[in-house]
């Protein structure tokens, strides 16, 4: 049954009278309302999060730490109500739901712990200087839909352990969860210091432009990151964008076939391909390419897509009409371009849900569409290569710069090609594995600084360097 679900503002939970519906993708049923705010709600946020900041950014590092430990303890002790809610909003499997929420209490734990410590530029008989970081102010964080916890939780976090206040906006596909957590978190963070408002995708631009608001952290698309971007330049707010990507897989002839098969399908089929980092084309040896396409897509056919609440369900429903309709397009171009089919392609849009059919193309050209764009979505491209050096460029051969994989019998070529990928993550036998303690953040046009770990922290704040000359009255 529908239910209503309300924001946080100033540490109370508010709505105004206005809604907008949230639709389960897996059977389009609308399974919860939330507020649909504007410029008035946001202008509370803010001025709650700029009243919260005069006291926040005064607090200690364990006072800190303290709030955030707070915000994974209370994802964590009702991660069972929280998973099922992620899947029904979202549609990923219930256990790809676990890992989300999971991941994002064993994140804000970790970040919990990381300190900007001062740096001692000089200290002699001439003087003393010192940088120290200081909070930047009031963060507006703009989340999209395919890891709606984990990337609240990766805004908020650093934003709180670094002194700033935040007002946070979900995407309008996905807010319940989040929602849900900031019913949870209420009563463990200060009031104003975290606030969460929902509203359609025009109360984006209105947080870009607000001007009591210091910076944006922003996922989601390049094209979005590029108004971001402009709408904060007129008073030249800090941003941190984490865009799209359409990451390259290497499979090197000496790879073990039976061992990496599965792997590289769940590299770009996990969340129905709707990640950022996901295998979004796979470069194969041609020495293996028969023998391991034919073993993905031996192991693609034993995957069941379906209701992520579902027992047994891999591959759970596209999250939305939009993005569905967008797969089903670069689907309907590979048939019209007469590109192989090795698995999949095949869409039924006679029920209700936005299934795809997990689709697995044979070599198709590097100018097709699906191998050009990012698909974002349960469509994988498999493509033969002869050389090292042709398909490092190939890789390169994008305007995005997010991830990469090379996958090998010899780790150390593994990384010597690793090396040459232009991207701001690269995996050597293994996938979508992030450290909290490492910077995560995309080259070229696949985003503009970096999230976690200490580089990800430091964006929340200014360097102010203190120098004191030494014997200057004496
Ligand atoms: P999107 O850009 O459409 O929306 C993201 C958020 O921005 C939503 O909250 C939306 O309401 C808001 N928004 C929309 N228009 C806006 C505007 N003009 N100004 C300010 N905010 C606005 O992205 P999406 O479709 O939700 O997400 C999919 C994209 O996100 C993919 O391209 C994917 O690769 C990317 N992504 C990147 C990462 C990363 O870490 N690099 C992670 C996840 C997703």
């Amino acid at each position: 049954m529908a239910k209503d679900y309300t924001n946080l503002i100033d540490g109370e939970l508010i709505t105004n009278g206005q809604w907008m519906d949230v639709v389960n993708p897996a059977n389009e049923e609308v399974i919860g309302r939330v507020p649909a705010c504007g410029k008035d709600e946001l202008d509370r946020a803010v001025a709650a999060a700029r009243r919260a900041f005069k006291t926040w950014s005064k607090t200690s590092p364990e006072e800190r730490q303290k709030v955030a430990q707070g915000i994974a303890a209370a994802i964590k002790d009702n991660a069972d109500e929280l998973f099922r809610l992620l899947t029904a909003e979202q549609g990923k499997p219930h256990a790809q739901a676990q890992g989300e929420i999971y991941g994002a209490a064993g994140l804000a734990a970790a970040q919990s712990t990381l300190r900007l410590e001062e740096v001692i530029n000089q200290d002699d008989d001439e003087r003393l200087s010192r940088t120290r970081r200081v909070p930047v102010g009031v963060v507006g964080g703009i989340v999209p839909w395919n890891f709606p916890v984990m990337m609240a939780i990766q805004k908020i976090v650093p934003a709180l352990i670094s002194g700033c206040t935040i007002v946070l906006k979900p995407s309008p596909f996905t807010p319940l969860t989040t929602l849900r957590i900031a019913e949870l978190i209420k009563g463990v963070v200060p009031a104003g210091t975290v606030n969460i408002i929902t509203g359609e995708d025009s109360l984006g631009p209105l947080i870009t432009q607000h001007p009591d608001i210091d910076k944006i952290t922003f996922t989601g698309s390049t094209a979005t990151g590029k108004k971001i971007m402009e709408g904060a330049s007129a008073d030249l707010k800090r941003i941190t964008l984490e865009l799209g990507g359409n990451d390259a897989s290497i499979v090197l002839p000496d790879a073990d076939v039976q061992k990496v098969a599965e792997q590289l399908f769940w590299s770009s089929f996990t969340n129905a391909g709707q990640i950022c980092v996901a295998a979004k084309r796979i470069y194969i040896h041609e020495d293996i390419y028969d023998e391991l396409s034919a073993a993905i897509a031996e192991y693609a056919k034993t995957v069941k897509v379906g209701d992520g609440s579902e027992q047994g369900t891999g591959v759970g429903p596209i999250q939305n009409k939009k993005q569905y309709d967008r797969v089903l397009e670069l689907i309907q171009d590979a048939k019209d371009n007469g590109y192989k089919f090795l698995v999949g392609g095949e869409v039924d849009p006679s029920g209700s849900g936005y299934y795809v059919p997990i689709t697995i193309l044979d070599n198709p050209p590097e100018d097709a569409r699906i191998v050009a764009e990012e698909q974002f979505g349960p469509v994988m491209p498999l493509m033969k290569f002869s050389t090292e050096e042709e398909v490092i460029a190939r890789a390169n051969n994008s305007e995005y710069g997010l991830a990469g994989a090379v996958w090998t019998g010899n780790p150390d070529k593994g990384v010597e090609i690793a090396e040459q990928l232009e991207t701001g993550t690269v995996w050597v036998n293994e996938y979508l594995h992030l450290s909290p303690f490492a910077p995560f953040g995309g080259h070229k046009q696949s985003g503009f600084g970096a999230e976690y770990g200490i580089d990800g922290l430091k964006e929340f704040t200014y360097p102010q360097v203190i120098t004191v000359k030494k014997n200057a009255m004496a």
